[in-house]
């Protein structure tokens, strides 16, 4: 079955929002075998929108739309739309007794009036319950079986209701169709540590899927994540395509692989360490916390994250973790002798059975010939026995401090014996 996406919002078009709803679409969409073959973003005006839809609506009879539909003023989506289909629109008794019932148990006063707006309904449409949020999603379809779903702007909201309400009702129609759908699926690989041309040489020919997958290299600043993506083929057979071709990558680099999708580093990290009944404490120079960040933003890592210090200043780094003043003096702030005394100060001093230690230059300033902007030297002290290591990172100072994180992540977790 072949999709367009319409987004709607004036902010869209100004670049305020970034429309993460038509990607999330796409994906979803795709994975259930239902093809978007073209995205469109309009702004609020009743005339844009009015256009793009009935375009959209002649080139392939089924549209999904988000945003418009709340209740402020300059949302125009739902008459715009009903006028394409010759519908006028009418006061929906039921949702405004559910908008009222919301609203009273939620906020004290009034319901404004503007809220009744929602409970505006295009005649003969169909409902889309919101289980997230007040808006209704709104459902019109013509006598030629041609239809326009309307979902909310509000990225929470649209995901709700297209799991709850709408891809059923998609995939409904497409079966109606017959045969079984081709879909697209992805498996990523996230791999950290590692290049992206090193990780192509290790590869050599394994890089040639079977079936000819494609394999996509995506470097950030969490490392390289490795895309394979299997199309045109029904949802079991695409799964076990991608089942084997991940195991063949799995093979040739599965030591740099931390995990797949949507895995997260410092989440491995704490499995890793809860795994061992270890605890953990970090002590941050440059990244001023932002380790200490990724590993509590993990729920449930109050088991493991005893706590941290953020010594950016010599003193702190003397008086918190013991690091001596010679060795500052000696070696500077920012070298291995300096990162090996903070990881096993905030070993001893906060008690956990791992320490992770970062310190760097994070720049725009303070690069010398010897140590420029980007040298970082972390270090991994457990139980004892202390891991160092020197990355050099290239980006702005967000960037290097990110980085900084993510390698200290990623020597933590080969320090606990557990590949990455
Ligand atoms: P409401 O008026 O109740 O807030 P709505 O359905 O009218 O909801 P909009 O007003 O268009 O939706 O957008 C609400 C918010 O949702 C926007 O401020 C924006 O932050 C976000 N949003 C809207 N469209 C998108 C999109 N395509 N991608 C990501 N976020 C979006």
């Amino acid at each position: 079955m072949r999709v367009e996406v319409v987004t709607i919002g004036d902010e869209l078009l100004l670049g305020y929002t970034l429309d993460s709803n038509a990607a999330h679409l796409a994906r979803e969409l795709a994975g259930a075998g239902v093809e978007i073959v073209r995205r469109s973003t309009v702004g609020d005006g009743p005339e844009d929108i009015a256009v793009a839809v009935r375009e959209a609506l002649e080139r392939t009879g089924a549209v999904i739309t988000t945003g418009g539909l709340g209740p402020t003023s300059d949302d125009l989506t739902k008459p715009s739309i009903a006028a394409i289909f010759g519908r006028k629109m009418r006061l929906d008794e039921t949702i405004l007794a559910a908008l009222k019932a919301r609203w009273a148990k939620r906020f004290p006063g009034e319901f404004p009036q503007s809220n009744a707006q929602q409970a505006m309904i295009p005649e003969g449409a169909r409902i889309l319950a919101n289980n997230h949020g007040s808006a209704p999603g709104i459902w019109l379809e013509d006598d030629r079986g041609r239809w326009v779903a309307m979902l909310p702007g509000v990225p929470r909201e649209m995901r709700g209701m297209l799991a709850d309400t709408l891809l059923p009702l998609v995939l409904e129609r497409a079966a109606a169709r017959g045969g079984e759908p081709h879909v697209v699926r992805s498996r990523t690989l996230r791999t950290t540590g590692i290049g992206e041309s090193a990780l192509a040489d290790m590869l050599g020919e394994a890089a040639r899927l079977p079936g000819g997958l494609p394999l996509a290299y995506l470097p950030g600043w969490e490392g390289t994540d490795l895309r394979l993506t299997a199309r045109g083929m029904p949802a079991a057979g695409a799964d076990a395509a991608l089942d084997r071709a991940a195991s063949i990558l799995r093979e040739k680099i599965g030591k740099w692989v931390y995990g797949e999708d949507t895995a997260d580093l410092a989440a491995t990290v704490l499995d890793a360490c809860r795994a061992r009944g270890l605890t953990i404490a970090v002590a941050e120079s440059c990244t001023g916390g932002m380790l200490g960040a990724r590993l509590t933003a993990i729920a449930g890592s109050s088991d493991v994250v005893l706590g941290g210090v953020i010594a950016y200043a010599n003193q702190v780094k003397v008086a918190m973790l013991g690091v001596r003043q010679g060795t500052l003096d000696t070696h500077g702030a920012v070298s291995e002798e300096t990162v090996r005394e903070m990881a096993s100060g905030a070993r001893q001093r906060l008690g956990s059975s791992v320490a992770v230690a970062i310190t760097g230059i994070a720049g725009p300033g303070g690069g010398t010939p010897d140590k420029p902007v980007g040298t970082i030297w972390l270090a991994v002290d457990v139980d004892g026995h202390v891991t160092a290591k020197r990355i050099q990172t290239i980006g702005d100072r967000d960037e290097n401090r990110r980085r900084a994180a993510q390698g200290a992540l990623a020597l933590t977790l080969r320090a606990l014996g557990a590949g990455a």
